[in-house]
């Protein structure tokens, strides 16, 4: 038997594993004690890992060789690498040249490894010329990316997991980490064990399992967040609570955001937030934490995810939090700062590696002029393109358009992911080209693939992936790749050679790399004085001395473990900015026609669309189908009983649903798990919960407001 060190390909928390294989069959999996994420544990979902592994071979659900659909709407017939890659190359240049470089979308993945994505985004931005790359991260974590850079200069989380311990009051918003990020919730018992005096305060429209750990659980109305935020500052101004020397040596903007906050009184904030005014003083003195006999400020660190995230106004949610840290100097020190949870296990690499349309190598800006200049003369070229590219809503509504002709989808879901499915199935049906590269052939996107090319996946795959507190781990293969599946990096590599010939012919090879580690290495180099900077790491640093946070520059023994402890940011001025703006209304607020706000989450022992732990009927013990969660009240006024099935009407669709009452949700609101497709769900659900979403997104992140939409209910009529 074999012992393998890898990560985990599931949430961002990034927990270490050790694989358990025997030739080519993994036969088990523990977590890493050695890996500073998780100390050994794992969750229901990381400690399966080797049964959805050998289950997704039993059952037929991983793609095991190339596979081409010769007409659409029959099935696909199998097919070779010799044969596809030809084909696709061909197919590709033939598209670029007639209709020029910006009729290509590549839709890559948080789940893909940073070596993958360094490929990918120097094939799109490099070679064929056009930004139009973005990722299902944009789906997670954009609003994150761009609050942090619009109020600390830089995407870079300034906290990490060890706060835990460190701080006074842990402030959990618009996250269900109990159930999303399991392994987190189990420091934080820990650290809560050892700091009886730590409070812990959740921000959340249902009372979630997280909600219900807490010394105060604010079941805020949906999209308030921003209302919140202000009233808390309001109230901290009024107290004296804020840190005015570190606002005055360290921050600009805080005059417009206070003569903003003055109308955010106790009395507005409950009234815009559904809140007891009682509750919004003590959670603004448990954010502020100065104690009352010494007046010496004690530690507050926050967590949040997609509640603030997946929103119009995500940005803006962002940055309000972030506003709440800066005026009390709650960051840069151990047990303070806001510490955002990705969903994905490498959503922070894709960031790192300039994965998306409006990013470029190592965090540079597409719309900076200089950090064109510096990529492309990393790269060897004259220039890379300005146009700023589609983002993953704008890239499926252009193909649905007709204006992107080939769409490259890359280890994701979006016939199920995407908001407003019927606009992503338009999407796919017309554009000319869709490939669909892949480790499993069981999702709803690959339905409509002219090529499915077989990928490999975890216990596979070679490479790096970065967690959410920055810690860059490596992913190590345990047994050979399934049937043909290649290396994501490989397949996209293959391609970018041979469509070289054609775009670039006699001209160098930018690809000239050939293992995971040689592209990491040329991605390291593009991060040198940057803030990410990891000049000092190296593949057998990791391998020696374990997964390191970043930055870490050359010379530096290991990673950093926060940032700004020096209070100076990453802006021209070095100050932090604060962020004024007006609470925003939801994209689509509850009314006479749809009265039901509808909210999405995570289950326990389910991740994503359900390719991978969808395979298990283990992980079905927890939750065995879909149900839509409603309070008493509502059950009682629409006659519903347990397990009745319901309509969901939305203004894009239509769902059927079984009823369950839950004191999770407040009157007037709903709740359905985002996990189910249309396979589980049937006719009428082609596209999941996803059929009622909504495609409106935020103007700065390009994020679309996946969390709420607007239903109406009726019980439904048996035929
Ligand atoms: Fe995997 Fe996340 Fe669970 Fe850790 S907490 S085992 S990374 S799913």
């Amino acid at each position: 038997m074999a012992e393998t060190k890898s990560t985990c390909p599931y949430c961002g928390v990034g927990c270490g594993v050790v694989i358990e294989s025997e030739g080519a069959q993994i036969t088990g999996v523990r977590g890493d004690p050695d890996h500073p994420a998780n100390f050994g544990r794992l969750c229901s979902k990381g400690s399966t890992l080797h049964l959805t592994a050998s289950a997704a071979i039993t059952r037929q659900a991983r793609l095991l060789q190339p596979m081409q659909r010769l007409q659409r709407g029959q099935g696909p017939q199998a097919s070779s690498w010799d044969a596809a890659l030809p084909a696709i190359t061909n197919q590709l240049a033939d598209i670029i040249e007639h209709h020029g470089p910006d009729a290509v979308g590549l839709y890559v993945s948080g789940q893909l490894l940073t070596e993958d994505y360094y490929v990918f985004n120097k094939l799109a931005k490099g070679l064929i010329g056009t930004n139009n790359i973005d990722t299902n991260s944009r789906l997670c974590m954009s609003s994150a990316v761009a609050g942090y850079k619009a109020t600390l200069g830089a995407d870079a989380p300034p906290a990490c997991y060890d706060d835990f311990n460190d701080a006074a009051t842990v402030w959990v918003t618009g996250a269900n980490p109990a159930w999303a990020h399991p392994v987190l919730v189990r420091r934080l018992e820990d650290a809560r064990r050892a700091n009886p005096q730590q409070k812990l305060v959740v921000v959340d429209p249902r009372r979630t399992e997280t909600a219900a750990m807490a010394d105060l659980h604010l079941q805020i109305l949906p999209g308030t967040d921003i209302a919140l935020c202000h009233g808390l500052l309001h109230l901290m101004l009024w107290e004296g609570w804020t840190d005015n020397a570190y606002i005055a040596a360290h921050t600009s903007g805080f005059e417009a955001l206070k003569a903003r906050v003055r109308e955010y009184t106790p009395k507005e904030t409950a009234r815009m937030t559904g809140l007891q005014e009682a509750d919004i003083l003590q959670a603004a003195r448990w954010f502020a934490n100065v104690d009352a006999a010494t007046g010496q400020r004690l530690p507050t660190l926050s967590l949040y995810c997609q509640g603030l995230n997946q929103s119009r106004s995500g940005t803006a949610r962002n940055a309000a939090l972030i506003n709440l840290h800066l005026a009390c100097g709650q960051i840069g020190q151990p047990g303070a700062g806001p510490l955002s949870l990705t969903g994905q296990p490498n959503a922070m690499g894709g960031r790192e590696a300039g994965g998306l349309a409006n990013l470029l190598s190592a965090h540079r800006d597409l719309a900076n002029p200089a950090h064109r200049a510096e990529v492309a003369a990393l790269w060897g070229l004259p220039s890379v393109p300005d146009k700023p590219g589609k983002t993953a809503v704008e890239m499926f509504q252009a193909a649905a358009d007709g204006e992107i002709k080939a769409l490259w989808i890359t280890c994701t879901n979006p016939a199920q992911s995407l908001p407003d499915q019927a606009m992503v199935q338009r999407a796919l049906q017309r554009a000319e080209l869709v490939v669909v590269q892949e480790a499993f052939a069981t999702t709803a996107t690959a339905k409509y693939a002219d090529w499915l090319l077989p990928a490999t996946t975890w216990g596979e795959k070679d490479g790096t992936v970065t967690n959410s507190e920055r810690r860059i781990s490596r992913v190590r293969p345990a047994i050979p790749p399934a049937g043909a599946a290649r290396h994501d990096w490989a397949i996209a590599l293959d391609i970018a050679r041979r469509l070289e010939a054609r775009l670039r012919p006699g001209a160098p090879t930018l690809f000239g790399f050939d293992s995971p580690e040689a592209i990491w290495n040329e991605h390291r180099a593009t991060t040198r004085g940057r803030d990410l900077d990891i000049t000092g790491l190296s593949y057998p640093i990791l391998d020696s001395q374990g997964p390191q946070q970043w930055p870490m520059p050359a010379g530096a023994a290991s990673g950093r473990a926060r940032l700004y402890e020096d209070g100076r940011f990453e802006t021209p001025d070095g100050r932090a900015r604060f962020f004024d703006t007006a609470a925003l209304p939801l994209a689509e607020p509850r009314d006479a026609r749809f009265p039901f706000s509808l909210t999405t989450g995570r289950l326990r022992d389910q991740w994503h669309g359900g390719s991978r732990t969808g395979t298990l009927g283990r992980l079905f013990g927890h939750q065995a189908e879909p149900s839509i969660d409603l309070h008493v009240q509502d059950m009682a006024r629409l006659r519903l009983q347990d397990g009745d099935l319901v309509q969901v009407h939305s203004r894009r669709g239509d769902l059927v649903l079984p009823a369950v009452t839950s004191d999770s949700v407040a009157p007037t609101q709903a709740h359905v798990a985002m996990h189910w497709g249309g396979e589980v769900l049937g006719a009428g659900g082609a596209g999941g919960i996803n059929t009622l979403t909504n495609p409106a997104f935020c103007p700065l992140s390009k994020q679309p407001e996946l969390k709420h939409t607007a239903v109406r209910l009726q019980k439904a009529m048996l035929p």
